[in-house]
């Protein structure tokens, strides 16, 4: 029956439709990308005043189909290896359209409920995330390492007995967060967002493998020590965003629980890498980490919005990220399940930030139920033997020069000739990273590697080719060439 509400409610199939059909174009890549080029025909198109009548659901979608969609963000074409991101396969797309519809909110007694939670046991399973943790799924590695970070001041502050969720920190004190200066910056904003601040994370040095130098954190753990600071967390990357870099976790570890304190491990990106044989053994001393950070929306290539925490003890994450009481969300009942609302199922909205949140479960497990271990691992061995081809090339290649000998997927390398001064050589890297963008074919992003400016693809891309791989090589060196 129609109500009067103006919104279409069904029509769906119809909807979808024609928006795949747009979508199916954008996913070849075909042609050179148009969204920079025609960025001011499709800004005046879009911005437009808020309408006071309605246009009706057609005129969207076409606005959609012919607008939006096709000047869209290629993350997915084959060639693109920036940052740590890609756009998802068609599983997970599908499990998301899903959850959309059929799992508006993660929680109740119905399938995206426990698609959570499967999900977890399937990531800890895969990973080798000690079983004992509690996990959640958030946004992001940026939150994901906010909840990790706050199980850990709880902890800290409960033993010098005060709850620092219920009474804030105390001012008399001071404490410390140890991490490389490699780590990622949401770290730094996490400590921040938790009320301890940005300077509280110490950067401790890096060795020329741009692993944390435990020498160096054992000296600030003690140097801290005598003068009356606490630790909060030592902090491993196991895959830093430049280079790939897996801190020594075991080491550190040893250090936390000689020094009785807590130990992340962000993993965001690298954690997958420990299903590679020949990496896997950086990874020891995992097993002693009491939170661990990991993106499914990196190398699981799940759509963006889906990261994974886990904590060593659920009832500290409890206590560290509760609302205090919430009546409404309390249901009373012993008896025997009539209804979806007779239960919250698995309480999410208790382990982290978000109450209201999308179901995140279904895409994870549409992902590891398409492809198994197998695949992921076969994914993840071929992007880091992509790296490793990359690497080859440019020591092949008088013109091009490696930064970072890779480690996972990350090849840090860039265009230097012997006759171009090394003052010259930033400047003329940027160049070359700024026509590859304008080629569109091949779009990596850029870092700065022991002071010099570096091109830094990172492979996660599961539409990424060997010859993508080449293709980028020659590429830069044909950028170079034609600019000196
Ligand atoms: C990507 C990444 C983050 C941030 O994660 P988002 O998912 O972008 O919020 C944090 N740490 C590491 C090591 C990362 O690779």
């Amino acid at each position: 029956m129609k109500t009067k509400d103006r919104a279409e409610t069904g029509r769906l199939t119809e909807a979808i439709k024609k928006t795949l059909v747009a979508l199916e174009a954008f996913n070849r890549f075909e042609g050179p990308d148009p969204a920079g080029r025609n960025r001011v025909v499709w800004t005046n198109m879009l911005d437009q005043p808020l309408p006071e009548k309605g246009v009706g659901l057609d005129q969207v979608l076409s606005e959609l189909a012919g607008t939006v969609i096709g000047h869209g963000l290629r993350t997915g074409s084959p060639g693109f290896s920036g940052y740590v991101t890609t756009a998802p396969t068609t599983a997970a797309v599908a499990a998301q359209l899903a959850g959309m519809v059929a799992g508006s909110q993660r929680y109740c007694i119905q399938p995206f409920n426990l698609l959570e939670g499967i999900a977890l046991r399937w990531l800890a399973d895969l990973l080798a995330v000690p079983h004992d943790l509690q996990g959640v799924l958030v946004s992001g590695g940026a939150v994901a390492n906010l909840i990790g970070l706050g199980a850990a001041r709880q902890r800290t502050f409960e033993r010098l007995g005060r709850d620092p969720s219920e009474h804030g920190l105390d001012s008399d004190k001071r404490w410390r967060v140890y991490a490389s200066t490699e780590v990622h910056h949401v770290v730094r904003r996490a400590a921040a967002v938790l009320g301890m601040g940005r300077s509280a994370v110490a950067g401790i040095g890096v060795d020329d493998d741009f692993r944390m130098d435990v020498g160096q954190l054992r000296r600030a753990l003690e140097r801290d020590r005598s003068e009356g600071i606490f630790p909060v967390a030592i902090v491993a990357t196991a895959g830093t965003i430049n280079t790939g870099a897996i801190d020594p976790l075991e080491d550190m570890a040893e250090l936390a629980s000689e020094f009785e304190t807590w130990f992340h491990v962000d993993g965001a990106y690298g954690l997958f890498g420990i299903l590679d044989t020949r990496v896997a053994p950086l990874f020891r001393g995992l097993a002693a980490a009491d939170s661990v950070v990991v993106d499914p929306h990196k190398w699981l290539a799940a759509p963006v919005g889906v990261g994974a925490a886990f904590v060593r003890d659920r009832e500290l994450l409890v206590r560290a990220f509760s609302m205090g009481r919430a009546e409404y969300l309390t249901i009373r009942s012993n008896e025997e399940v009539l209804s979806p609302f007779d239960g919250l199922g698995d309480t999410y909205n208790e382990l982290g930030v978000e109450l209201s949140a999308p179901s995140r479960g279904a895409q994870v497990w549409a992902i590891l139920k398409e492809i198994g271990v197998e695949g992921i691992r076969e994914r993840i061995v071929r992007h880091n033997d992509f790296a490793r081809q990359l690497a080859f090339r440019v020591e092949q290649d008088e013109r091009l020069e490696l930064l970072a000998r890779p480690i996972l997927s990350i090849c840090c390398f860039r265009y230097a000739p012997s006759h171009v001064p090394e003052d010259r050589l930033d400047e003329l890297n940027v160049e070359v990273a700024r026509l590859l963008r304008a080629g569109g074919r091949y779009v990596p992003s850029t870092t700065v590697v022991n002071g010099r400016f570096a091109i830094r693809p990172c492979y996660i891309n599961p539409r990424t080719t060997a010859a993508d791989v080449d293709g980028l090589a020659d590429e830069v060196r044909r950028i170079g060439d034609s600019l000196i």
